[in-house]
């Protein structure tokens, strides 16, 4: 029997897991292992609560959860609870999966300003991520800026903007519905350092801006280049530029407003004891297609601010760790440890990126340990053995099951769950 540990329950995880119980079949036990007692990382963190079409995906993880080779080990932090070193005398191979939790810096003066949030802290609010259930994001004031052209800095406005109605069916946490329904933000800005041919932004989740019952997008014309140079666009990208053009087209006279500001790129934030504003420098274009600051600023009030300019990995001890994930080459990290997914290649692509990735890394694997050969290793027993000598109480797929069932019991109406948000809760669920 072969043992393989992957680290973290997220897309990457779930894929791998997957792809290393079809190549090894019944000759190989594989563990996911995740530091919350609950699955699916991204999936339950990361993917916005009003896209309840992408968070279906987590009914795929569940299948290759309950296979027969495939366990869940849940509550145990790699890193904290069990070394990597550690992980590696129990199981033939360790998977990091582990995704990318933390915010990217912009590096600008006043960015440790009170009301300043990472995309990573606002998302694990309003999605019910234990580490930022108190975050408490400033919604007093009528302005708020998001940095970035991406797909996140899209969902960050676009719950900033929704009305309490359009929540709906969501699962997005109580807590944050009820401060979002009392929010006094009627403007959000979304500062682009490049232009509209340089978004990062999908045409599904930009043509979303331009249904909300309450907002509207708002472009600038003059920001854009002649119509006839998107044509050489590839399909997605001069789709999503489309979009932006017909935001011109739109009744502006809502309640609130989504401020597409092209060329701008922020060099400092400002605020007596917290953010009030944020100093944007004026950008072109340079011949690689690079933001050049012009020298002319302006500012942009804002009394909360959000950066929504990637993530990178969290370090893991005695991982070569470079540039915001692990240094790898294909996946392999070193003798028998991989990474995957945004540990591996960093945050970028969709949910559906990880399912190659993660069949790639098992390939790198297989070629390592063939199918059929056999090991012993002790795996899931001498893991439990350990942890139970370190006190750490795992959690299974069963314990994830009442969790799940207690979540939906006390859900909203029309809201398929109402998420424990402290990892207490969860454990109290099972009695422990
Ligand atoms: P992203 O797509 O990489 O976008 C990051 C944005 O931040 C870019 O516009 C980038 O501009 C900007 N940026 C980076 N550094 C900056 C700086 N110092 N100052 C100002 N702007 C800066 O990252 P993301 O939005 O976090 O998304 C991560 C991944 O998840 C992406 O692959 C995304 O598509 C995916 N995602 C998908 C969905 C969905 O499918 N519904 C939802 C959310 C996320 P430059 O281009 O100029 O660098």
């Amino acid at each position: 029997m072969r043992h393989f540990a992957v680290v973290g329950s997220g897309p990457a995880g779930f894929y791998t897991a997957e792809a290393l119980e079809k190549a090894y079949g019944d000759g190989a036990r594989i563990d996911i292992l995740d530091r919350y007692p609950v699955p699916y990382g991204l999936i339950r963190f990361g993917v916005a609560p009003d896209h309840q079409s992408l968070k279906a995906v987590s009914k795929r993880y569940d299948k290759v959860a309950e296979s027969a080779g495939v366990d869940f080990i849940g509550n145990v932090a790699v890193g904290r609870d069990v070394s990597v070193a550690e992980l590696l005398d129990l199981y033939d191979a360790v998977i990091l999966a582990v995704g990318a939790p933390h915010d990217r810096k912009l590096g600008i003066p006043g960015e440790d300003l009170p009301g300043v949030v990472g995309s990573a802290e606002f998302v694990g609010w309003y999605n019910g991520h234990p580490d930022f259930a108190d975050l408490d994001p400033p919604l007093n004031g009528s302005h708020a800026a998001v940095v970035g052209n991406g797909n996140v800095a899209l969902d960050c406005a676009r719950i900033l903007s929704k009305t309490r109605a359009e929540f709906e069916g969501s699962d997005i946490v109580g807590h944050a519905l009820d401060a979002l329904d009392h929010s006094a933000i009627r403007t959000v800005t979304l500062l682009g350092r490049r232009g509209p041919h340089q978004i990062a932004m999908t045409p599904k989740e930009l043509g979303e801006l331009g249904h909300l019952e309450a907002a509207v997008p708002v472009i600038e014309t003059v920001d854009f280049p002649p119509v006839e140079a998107d044509e050489p666009l590839e399909p997605g990208l001069r789709k999503s530029v489309s979009l932006l053009r017909g935001f011109a087209d739109l009744d502006a006279d809502k309640d609130k407003r989504i401020v597409f500001d092209f060329f701008a790129k922020p060099v400092a934030i400002e605020g007596d004891g917290k953010v009030e504003r944020i100093i944007v420098e004026r950008t072109v274009l340079d011949e690689k297609g690079g933001a050049r600051g012009t020298g002319e600023t302006y500012t942009v009030p804002a009394s909360l601010i959000i950066t929504a300019i990637g993530y990178s990995t969290a370090p893991i001890a005695d991982v070569p760790f470079e540039g915001g994930k692990f240094v790898n080459n294909g996946g392999r990290i070193g003798d028998r440890l991989f990474a995957v997914g945004w540990a591996r290649r960093g945050p970028t692509g969709t949910i559906g990126t990880n399912r190659p990735d993660g069949y790639e890394v098992a390939d790198q694997v297989v070629a390592g340990i063939p199918a059929g050969s056999s090991g012993d290793r002790s795996g899931a027993a001498g893991l439990k053995a350990l942890l139970q000598g370190r006190g750490v109480m795992p959690t299974d797929y069963d314990d994830w099951r009442k969790i799940e069932e207690t979540e939906t019991g006390r859900a909203r109406p029309g809201s398929p769950r109402e998420k424990f948000v402290r990892v207490e809760h969860w454990l109290q669920t099972l009695g422990r």
